[in-house]
């Protein structure tokens, strides 16, 4: 039937002959060039050695975008190609009949998924799903996609509301380089590397304007304020402070030229990041004013001082440490900077003080050299978090359209990909287990989707052997007993055990589990987790202590003393607060842990997704060191097999690629049957000869093109379809 098909389009005045000829060679198997396939279901046959040779192809054409069926592969180019990103390249997406007929772009999906919110029979509510490890480009995706809705979804054309309608769009791109410049920094795998993973929704008005937006945020990695690891740096704001301040700027924030801040390191790399004036004026824009502003780098101004508090060790344990000779003027200067009392500062850094019995007596302990330092990075990580938590909130508030005023949205998601190092802690936990949520999230929604409604429809289908991931699931999260409730429970028992004992609580409560694996070969205590993506190995050490996540109640106390205001919003005297304590100086409601945080937020998350028609985005990183026309194929593979991406081309190909409704389906081909020979009617068809033209094979043929076409760039993708071009 196909030959025939071709037989026909091939004649000289045959429309859409020759794109239509191609495709079918491409279907017969005369292959195209590699570089050429712009859906990997196409590939054949579909296995990692060749899907990597394709992308390789591509990326050496500098053809960054490839569809994976229902997902695209976005490569890194590690270099700017601002043509791919113009506003006039956004404007042809945008007004294209059928954008996904144009080459694979993140701005295909954009597109798709405004015309979904548009549509007039069903909007729902979208979103886009950026994974991928880090530097791979999720952020950039996302921004650029937010770029994206600005232009095509700008507000109205009279040019008072213009104006309005730009300040909104404007802030709300303006929300990025705030947070990216508190939130972000230089590690090894990205120089401005998220450390925060980041949900917006973008808010459509019925016009499909678009008129605000809101973020929600997960997991600052707040350690790095006070931790850095070597050669990665703070996050961006405090190189900012330190190389923008104005002269006098410096001298009122105690930042001369050249000064030296433990918590700075690799102060002399500049990057494109440090820009000051970009984050100032896009503070103002979200209507953060000067003197809020001043505040904000004052108190992280310090924190920097703060760094440079050291301690000595004390013989002996009755005595408090004492401050190293150069410390003296950090804590000076620090107090004044958060506006604290100096000695109450000091003392609560080198002194626990604990209320027991029923008078609640006060215990003070100096606290031991290692103690003190914890305790001091503590009150900066709780400062910094608190911070990080304010701006979101003013960010939102700004940008935030009252309800009335929108109606859909579409959601960006730019969360931490999978990840597997040789030493994995409570975050890779916590980033994997999102991943597992996220696949399953994915699974459900290709699979189970297609399945409901080809039973919906009546068709007969059989579907791919997929496993899914919830027996992984169960592992973590699952109830009565997962990983997440066992460390819980420590937390909870508040007992000392150690990393062993944690390792063989874990392994024989959960021996059951198929995902759970040991590692005999490990000598430090780990349990193994086997994800979709790859059997992960977590190390107990330090595990129960980073899920509690302790700030001792006398740091908050004491930052509830301060007179700044900016600590004062961050850090409000809550009169329960007080009358909720206990003797013992803990509060008496739970404190909960990260992971149970986690898992509420994370479940929040997917609520909203699962109302969401969801388009996925997996951006991969050719190379790690950032280099422009570089493909290292083991590092590719690694990322292809974190995602899935082999099976996710399964999936996609194993469903009906196009999917129309029955009523667009009428809409689009009623055509034909007004084109068919005249006959009488059938009781299964209803008269539709209105304005009947007259019935000819050309003229049947030219309205056959375009369902021929989708019919033929839909065949290489069915199920069957590679080994009969094969
Ligand atoms: P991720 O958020 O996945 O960690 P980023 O989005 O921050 O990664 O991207 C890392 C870097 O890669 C960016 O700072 C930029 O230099 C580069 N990059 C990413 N995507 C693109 C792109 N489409 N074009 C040009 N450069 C890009
Ligand atoms: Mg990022």
């Amino acid at each position: 039937m196909l030959q025939q098909v071709n037989g026909h389009s091939s004649g000289p005045d045959a429309h859409g002959g020759k794109a239509l000829r191609e495709d079918l060679q491409e279907f017969l198997g005369q292959e195209a060039p590699l570089h050429l396939l712009d859906d990997l279901t196409k590939v054949n046959p579909v296995t990692l050695e060749t899907v990597l040779r394709c992308l390789q192809a591509r990326y050496m054409a500098d053809t960054f975008y490839t569809n994976a069926g229902c997902t695209l592969v976005a490569l890194n180019p590690f270099k700017p190609v601002p043509q791919l990103y113009s506003p006039d390249l956004m404007k042809e997406y945008h007004a294209a009949p059928q954008p996904q007929k144009l080459k694979p772009h993140i701005f295909t999906v954009g597109e798709q998924t405004y015309r979904n919110v548009k549509s007039l029979i069903q909007p729902v509510n979208q979103s886009i799903v950026v994974s991928g490890e880090s530097g791979a480009g999720k952020t950039w995706t996302s921004r650029c996609l937010m770029k994206f809705y600005a232009v095509v979804a700008a507000s109205p054309t009279s040019w008072e509301s213009h104006k309005i309608a730009e300040r909104i769009e404007q802030r709300i791109l303006n929300s990025n380089p705030v947070m990216e410049a508190f939130g972000n920094a230089c590690t090894l795998r990205n120089n401005n590397s998220s450390r925060f993973g980041k949900f917006i929704q973008l808010q459509m008005n019925r016009a499909h304007q678009m008129t605000g937006a809101a973020v929600q945020t997960y997991l600052l990695e707040k350690t790095r304020v006070a931790c850095q690891a070597s050669n990665e740096r703070n996050f961006h704001i405090f190189y900012q402070i330190c190389k923008g301040a104005s002269a006098d700027e410096r001298l009122r924030w105690h930042l001369p030229e050249g000064a030296a801040f433990s918590w700075l390191p690799n102060p002399e790399r500049t990057l494109e990041e440090d820009c000051f004036e970009v984050t100032r004026e896009a503070m103002l824009h979200l209507g953060i004013g000067t003197l809020t502003q001043n505040n904000i780098f004052k108190v992280l101004a310090g924190l920097l001082h703060l760094g440079n508090v050291r301690f000595a060790d004390c013989e002996d344990e009755a005595q408090p440490c004492q401050l190293m000779d150069d410390a003296k003027g950090s804590v000076r200067t620090s107090a004044s900077l958060l506006w604290l009392p100096e000695d109450p500062l000091l003392e609560t850094l080198r002194i626990r003080t604990i209320r027991a019995g029923r008078q609640q007596q006060v215990f003070r302990k100096p606290c031991s050299l290692a103690e003190c330092d914890t305790r001091r990075d503590c009150l900066a990580k709780l400062i910094y978090a608190r911070l990080f938590d304010w701006l979101v909130s003013v960010i939102n508030s700004s940008i935030y359209a009252a309800p009335d005023s929108w109606t859909t949205f579409i959601g960006l998601l730019d969360v931490y990909g999978f990840e597997s190092f040789p030493d994995n802690s409570l975050e890779q936990l916590c980033i994997n287990y999102a991943n597992e949520k996220l696949q399953q999230h994915f699974v459900a929604h290709y699979l189970r989707a297609q399945q409901e409604e080809y039973a919906l429809e009546g068709l007969e289908w059989s579907f791919v052997n997929y496993q899914d991931n919830q027996t992984c699931l169960d592992l973590i999260e699952g109830t009565p007993i997962s990983i997440c409730s066992l460390l819980n429970e420590e937390c909870r028992l508040n007992r000392p055990s150690s990393a062993a004992q944690l390792q063989t609580r874990i392994e024989s409560a959960l021996a059951g589990s198929p995902c759970l694996g040991h590692n005999k070969l490990s000598r430090e205590p780990s349990f193994i987790v086997v994800h979709y993506a790859g059997p992960v190995r977590y190390h107990t050490a330090g595990l129960v202590e980073k899920n509690k996540d302790p700030v001792p109640p006398e740091l908050t106390r004491l930052l509830q003393q301060s007179e700044d205001p900016l600590l004062k919003v961050l850090f409000p005297t809550d009169p329960e607060e007080k009358s909720q304590e206990e003797p013992s100086g803990k509060s008496r409601t739970p404190v909960l842990t990260v992971v149970s945080r986690f898992k509420a937020s994370l479940e929040q998350l997917l609520q909203v997704l699962h109302s969401t028609t969801p388009h996925y985005i997996r951006c991969i990183k050719p190379n790690s060191k950032g280099q422009a026309q570089t493909f290292l194929r083991e590092e590719v593979l690694s990322q292809l097999e974190a995602c899935g991406l082999v099976e996710t081309i399964h999936i996609s190909a194993a469903g009906f690629p196009i999917r129309v409704s029955h009523r667009n389906f009428v809409e689009r081909y009623a055509l034909l049957r007004r084109l068919r020979p005249p006959t009488a009617p059938g009781p299964q068809s209803p008269p539709l000869n209105e304005g009947r033209s007259e019935w000819s094979p050309q003229a049947a043929e030219a309205a056959l093109q375009p369902l021929l076409q989708d019919i033929l760039r839909t065949l290489p993708a069915l199920p069957g379809a590679a080994a009969t071009s094969g």
